[in-house]
């Protein structure tokens, strides 16, 4: 059992005591969609819920935790207990209702306290989770594994705050370093776009996806693993939308399909998913490809990951 020395304690029961051990090799950041308090969201999951992070964090700076980081906590599907016993520690973070507002001040500064502590209590390694079970540091829907049926969770303003202050803060100050240090594996690229509108897809046809400038994605030689989000809408209950990556090379215009995705869809909007890891020689391209069963239209895309120039 450990308790973060910069956090009120509010111990859930029973999860607390009834939930397995855990070794934490992973901090998840989450939004709770609902502008609460520390105190707030312990009441939240004390009466009515049962989904709990380990820590929650108010507006304000106002950090409780309500469970040990080595015990279970159920923000993270797979991620919150593996089968060798790993899992993550989560954070719930106040936001507004649709979870599109930044981090204030007095957040950021929160988790990066919280995220240097996990680094010298628990040893989580300095880097981005590069998979979903990897060790680090990560915000819900960087991995796939990490929700049952995809989230945009915590919301683009603060996947953007993450890469661009938050966990390069953890790491400068876990160091002690005044200026940007380099982490302990090599660096990853982030790749992240978020783009509203798309193509319309027509029934039974099969279509590249745009990405910020073109349908390439990544350009080889690299490792990447990468994920798009697709908020669909005009979809009709059981239907499906299929998804895939492919390959492309740029001479041969040769391609090659990963796996496909079958997504079903719901009635008015659907939120599709596809996420692959792989390693794109040189020449090649990494596009995304979807086919719909009826016409469909992308109201919103969002690509992200992280790749290794080779
Ligand atoms: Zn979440």
């Amino acid at each position: 059992m450990a308790w973060y020395p910069g956090a009120k304690r509010m111990e859930l029961q029973p999860e607390s005591n009834g939930q397995p051990a855990i070794r934490p090799t992973q901090f998840i950041m989450h939004s709770i969609a609902a502008p609460w308090t520390a105190r707030r969201m312990y009441e939240y999951w004390r009466d009515s819920s049962n989904l709990e992070s380990h820590f929650g964090l108010g507006y304000e700076g106002d950090l409780a935790q309500y469970i040990g980081t080595e015990t279970r906590a159920d923000a993270n599907y797979q991620a919150n207990r593996r089968p060798d016993g790993t899992g993550a520690v989560s954070i719930e973070t106040a936001s507004n209702l649709k979870h599109t507002d930044p981090w204030t001040d007095e957040q950021v500064e929160q988790l990066i306290r919280l995220g240097v502590w996990l680094h010298q209590r628990h040893g989580l390694p300095l880097r981005i989770c590069r998979s979903h079970d990897d060790p680090g540091y990560g915000y819900h829907r960087l991995h796939s594994a990490w929700s049952s049926g995809g989230t945009a969770c915590p919301g683009d303003a603060r996947v953007n705050q993450f890469r661009k202050v938050v966990f390069p803060g953890i790491v400068k100050r876990a160091k002690g370093q005044p200026s940007p240090a380099p982490v302990e594996d090599p660096m990853p690229q982030v790749l992240f776009e978020s783009q509203t509108g798309g193509p319309t897809l027509a029934a039974g046809e099969r279509v590249e996806l745009p990405a910020a400038r073109d349908t390439a994605i990544l350009r080889g030689p690299c490792v990447y693993n990468v994920s798009i989000g697709l908020k669909l809408t005009r979809t009709s209950a059981d239907k499906r939308v299929r998804l895939r990556f492919v390959h492309v090379d740029a001479e041969t215009r040769r391609r090659s399909a990963g796996l496909e995705v079958d997504v079903p869809t719901r009635d008015g909007e659907t939120y599709a998913q596809v996420s692959r890891r792989g390693e794109l020689p040189a020449g090649q391209y990494l596009k995304v490809e979807a086919l719909a069963e009826e016409p469909v239209v992308v109201a919103h895309r969002i690509v992200e990951g992280l790749y290794w120039p080779a």
